[in-house]
């Protein structure tokens, strides 16, 4: 039989704020275990919570970026349930009125729907020892998060592994660009939980949604979800019926298994919580954080492709990553040659900055490299000595104006004294020259640019001495 399949996602990202988001601790990972803590973010009784002004705006700020509505009047709720990482046995969160309503994300030719983002608190960590023990780090606990869910009962549906994957990507170089979350996938910044349900081909009736919680990596998330789709076929297509449930993904075994039947809301007896008041969200706020909003990648991208005529391909690329496209920016600023500078960058700097999970820092001032391309352009420079350069200065204090000069390596021969040279090769070699004329092969021709090369340690451009020695012996 053939099913249609409906995908449904639940990200949560770690917002970028200095501090917790309803207690003043740090908001800071890879520090010793337990020391950002308070009795606010522990729990203890009696602490008041304070909210972080900070955190609305950011979740506003996520919200804007994707095209959402903002509640003028959101609440927070206390979400109860009882875990170690969670030392008050209730979360921070909010349910029926969240800061973010109604936005969508383009992937592909579709529109996804998003229902909502709310703001809530994380929870702590428990790790797991050598010696078998599980200890807690509390210092996750409280950091604010926000929780972004896709409209699955609205169309269109993400409806493949793929598609989750890519509006993942998407959503989250948005979140980097918007400046509101570093969402460094092995930190645990950014987590997904995904559901998935099957029901016959053109039916209107969804069929039983299964639940997977807390994946780590999209690759993770890629395997899970085809998995979870065959898993139901084989199921449906033997007559049987799916389980609403919550099942584990295991990444190492490749498989899944229940974790526990699917709860519902109400096992979470959410009740609005006391000691936080409503949160008031003013039209100026919102401009405020709207006139403050960087460019996002589909503005770049419109304007890299439409206004600077880089091909879809280049302006993938360097938007790829935040500080490449921002170093993009800044030197086409400096020399408006938009092309060039997206060649020495996708090119010389991609190649050096490129790790296995993402991209390094760029150890080479703009004005450096604009220094580079501008007189590789003028010919002052040639394009290998200018890589020379690059790779010298490249993670020093060096400046390239300087190391080239150092390296005698500016053309500064003037043209009759080239004219020499070039008349000296041409001579000194007079049967290479009748076997070009004769031949015509650009192999010969690039040996007595070659020599001219030589003579001149390499200061003159080869493109002209080309043309000139073309010149001279086609006379
Ligand atoms: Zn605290």
């Amino acid at each position: 039989m053939e099913y249609d399949v409906v995908i449904g996602l639940e990200v949560h990202a770690e917002l970028k704020t200095n501090t917790k988001c309803f207690c003043s601790c740090k908001n800071e990972s890879g520090v010793e275990p337990n020391t950002n803590c308070c009795p606010v973010c522990i729990g203890l009784p009696g602490a008041l919570p304070v909210l972080n002004k900070k955190a609305v705006e950011q979740t506003i700020r996520a919200g804007l970026a994707l095209g959402f509505d903002i509640n003028r009047t959101a609440v927070f709720e206390r979400k109860n349930y009882f875990y170690p990482d969670l030392a008050k046995a209730y979360q921070i969160s909010q349910l029926v009125k969240p800061i973010c309503i109604k936005g969508h994300l383009r992937v592909g030719e579709k529109d996804i729907p998003i229902d909502r983002i709310h703001l809530e608190e994380d929870a702590g960590k428990l790790v797991h020892s050598n010696d078998g023990n599980t200890l807690i780090d509390y210092n996750r606990g409280g950091v604010p998060l926000i929780e972004l869910v896709t409209d699955a009962l609205q169309e269109p549906h993400i409806e493949t592994a793929d598609e989750a994957i890519e509006f993942l990507e998407k959503l989250r170089q948005i979140y980097i660009y918007a400046g509101v979350a570093d969402c460094l996938i092995e930190k645990g910044q950014m987590r997904a939980d995904v559901n998935v349900s099957l029901k016959p081909k053109g039916s209107p009736i969804y069929g039983t949604k299964v639940e997977m919680k807390n994946i780590m990596g999209f690759k993770s998330v890629y395997r899970a979800i085809q998995y979870e789709i065959e898993r139901q076929k084989d199921i449906l297509d033997d007559g049987g019926k799916v389980e609403q449930e919550t099942r584990k993904w295991d990444d190492d075994k490749g498989i899944n298994f229940t974790l526990r039947t699917k709860e519902n809301s109400q096992d979470y007896r959410y009740f609005p919580d006391p000691d936080l008041l409503a949160v008031n969200i003013s039209e100026a706020e919102i401009d405020k954080i709207k006139s403050t909003m960087p460019r996002l990648p589909d503005e770049l991208k419109k304007i890299y492709t439409e206004e600077y005529g880089l091909s879809e391909y280049d302006a993938d690329v360097l938007l790829q990553f935040k500080h490449v496209s921002d170093y993009y920016n800044e030197c086409v600023e400096l020399y408006r040659q938009p092309k060039t500078v997206c060649n020495w960058i996708t090119t010389e700097i991609m190649a050096r900055i490129k790790t296995e999970t993402g991209a390094g820092p760029i150890l080479i001032d703009k004005t450096d490299l604009v220094w580079l391309m501008k007189n590789v352009d003028d010919k002052k420079i040639n394009r290998l000595s200018a890589k020379d350069v690059l790779s010298k200065i490249w993670g020093t204090q060096l400046h390239a104006e300087q190391e080239a000069k150092r390296l005698n390596l500016i053309i500064d021969i003037d043209n009759n004294a080239l004219d020499n040279i070039i008349k000296n090769v041409v001579d000194n070699n007079a049967t290479v020259v009748q076997q070009y004329l004769t031949e015509n092969d650009p192999k010969i021709l690039n040996y007595l640019v070659g020599q001219v090369m030589k003579e001149t340690k390499g200061k003159a451009n080869a493109g002209d001495v080309m043309a000139k020695i073309k010149e001279i012996v086609n006379k």
